[in-house]
């Protein structure tokens, strides 16, 4: 399967795309972890992505398609795969539809995640992630690690990315509005948008992105009493 996971930061894409990967056996591709990595290992396109970064803009569209493309040709991606925060701007998604041309279907679906403004900025306030791995996400307040500072799962220091501060936030979600949004209408037009909402527990959101691929089953234990 091919699947996009969209929605402004917070929504708990990184989250959802590592379990719905695993869940479909296919690899979670993340554009904001591959420059992270590039970040960490010091290499001249991690420096000048972080510039970038930093201050919640976009990344310029020449290195991500780039890294992306590179990420697209090995071999795991043959049985499908799960983009997370790529396309953000239609440039890229009309890069990607070159990308993934030719006999197979695009595209199987196109996941948006929906969520209130101002739950993104207190999410992101109190998020801390693990150094070591960071698909373990905790919150200061909503899912505080036992030992503060400490990853519950691998022991890893947590930390705060640099560029979960307010102001950076608040401009992340301007690009989103202005660039980001517009891709849900090109894939719209396409059939395959579902949007669904990131409120509520990890598992329930993952239940409902289930459900909208067609993996799931519908909960209606409470049809009648909700
Ligand atoms: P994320 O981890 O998806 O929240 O991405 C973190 C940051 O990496 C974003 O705020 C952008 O600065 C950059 N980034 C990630 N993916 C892209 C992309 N597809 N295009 C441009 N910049 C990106």
């Amino acid at each position: 399967m091919r699947i996009l996971l969209i929605g402004p930061p917070g929504a708990g894409k990184g989250t959802q795309a590592a379990r719905l990967a695993v869940h479909l056996s296919i690899p979670h591709i993340s554009t904001g972890d591959l420059f992270r990595e590039h970040t960490g290992q010091g290499t001249e396109l991690g420096r000048h992505a972080h510039t970038h970064i930093r201050t919640g803009l976009l990344v310029p569209d020449w290195v991500t398609v780039g890294v992306l493309e590179e990420r697209l040709a090995r071999p795991d991606t043959e049985r499908g795969f799960l983009l997370d925060g790529f396309p953000r701007n239609l440039a890229q998604a009309q890069a990607l539809d070159g990308m993934t041309a030719g006999p197979e279907p695009r595209l199987d679906a196109v996941l948006v995640l929906e969520i209130p403004e101002a739950e993104v900025v207190s999410r992101i306030a109190g998020r801390r992630l693990c150094g070591r791995d960071r698909e373990h996400v905790f919150h200061v307040d909503h899912s505080p690690p036992a030992v503060a500072g400490t990853c519950d799962v691998c022991g890893g220091e947590l930390y705060r990315r640099d560029d979960d501060r307010e102001a950076t936030v608040r401009r992340r979600l301007e690009v989103y509005r202005s660039e980001t949004a517009p891709v849900v209408g090109h894939y719209q037009a396409q059939g395959l948008v579902t949007t669904i909402s990131a409120l509520g527990r990890v598992q329930e959101v993952l239940d409902r992105a289930l459900v909208a691929i067609g993996r799931g089953q519908v909960d209606d234990s409470c049809a009648s009493s909700c």
